[in-house]
């Protein structure tokens, strides 16, 4: 099997790209997607666009979404709109989505992608710390979804893709908060699954594995050596990621809904979960 193309680190388009997937796979779709200014996020949103689709990108920081608007615009020559919206706010939401529906009359696709996430023993955890990262992860992804559902998913259908991850499956060492919140949309993406699909509404969620140049690798990174240590000996790329978002977000998947799709490589059986790391990290901790 080839091995797959080389990605770019930083949050910049590829400098070529071949089609794997028919290149109007997505033409005239409009997907909006949070966190699209960064990481995994931005590439969902090239991969999407060299798709034929429209985007919008939605984040706290507008000159991150506006900067990487510009550079998804001039790569695959779509339009992609950058708007400034917190995920924990639904009235942030509500004008963000109708924005969105003011400039491209619709909106077919939804990327729930925003998220934040430190790693932490519980035991050291702030209240506060907990509650901020469910509350961007599972409740921002609630808010998105049930504002896009009321303002236009409810009577045209739509495809939402819940970014989640593989850290719950065997409690992973200092990930409480971040491994609950997304389990939590794991349940989320099946019960809107069944309450929506007969409104012609596929859910599903895709957990990534370890994935090169993301800021979520640089921070949990430490974790493990999945390069070495998961079946595939190497980390995953944001472009492959992309793909199989792309998968779901497409008629491809047009009879999977409520579903976890795990693109990880198979690090999640294999990577070390040793608590000897969690002495160690407060240790380290109570150096600084
Ligand atoms: P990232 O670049 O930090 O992306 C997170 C994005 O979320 C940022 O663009 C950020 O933009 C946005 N965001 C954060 N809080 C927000 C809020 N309150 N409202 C709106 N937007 C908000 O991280 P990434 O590593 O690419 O991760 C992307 C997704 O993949 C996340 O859902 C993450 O949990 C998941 N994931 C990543 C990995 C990995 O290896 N990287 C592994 C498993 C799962 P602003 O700061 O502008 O708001």
């Amino acid at each position: 099997m080839a091995p797959p193309s080389p990605d770019v680190e930083a949050d910049d388009c590829l400098p070529e790209y071949r089609h794997l997937f028919c290149p109007d796979l997505l033409r005239d779709k409009v997907a909006f997607i949070t966190g699209g200014g960064s990481g995994i996020g931005f590439r969902i949103a090239e991969i999407f666009m060299r798709h034929g689709c429209h985007t919008v990108l939605a984040s706290r920081s507008f000159p991150r979404v506006s900067t990487a608007a510009e550079k998804l615009a001039a790569a695959t020559g779509q339009q992609c709109l950058p708007l400034s919206m917190d995920v924990r706010s639904p009235p942030a939401v509500m004008v963000a989505v109708d924005q969105a529906l003011k400039k491209f009359g619709k909106i077919d696709i939804l990327i729930n992608c925003a998220a934040g996430n430190f790693l932490c023993p519980a035991g050291a955890l702030s209240f506060n710390a907990f509650k901020t990262v469910v509350d961007i992860d599972t409740i921002g992804t609630f808010n998105v979804s049930r504002v896009l559902y009321e303002k236009f998913f409810r009577d045209h259908g739509g495809v939402i893709v819940n970014i989640t991850a593989t850290l719950c499956f065997r409690g992973q060492l200092l990930q409480v908060h971040a491994g609950t919140a997304k389990a939590a949309v794991d349940a989320m993406t099946r019960h809107l699954a069944v309450e929506w699909g007969p409104r012609n509404i596929r859910v599903n969620s895709l957990a990534p594995g370890p994935i090169s140049g993301t800021e979520g690798l640089r921070r949990l990174g430490r974790l493990c050596a999945p390069d070495l240590l998961s079946p595939l000996k190497r980390l995953g790329s944001k472009t492959e990621i992309a793909h199989s978002v792309l998968y779901l977000a497409s008629p491809l998947a047009s009879y999977v809904t409520g579903t976890v799709l795990v693109v990880d490589g198979g690090s999640w059986m294999t990577c070390p979960n040793d608590i000897r790391e969690l002495v160690e990290f407060e240790s380290h901790a109570a150096k600084l």
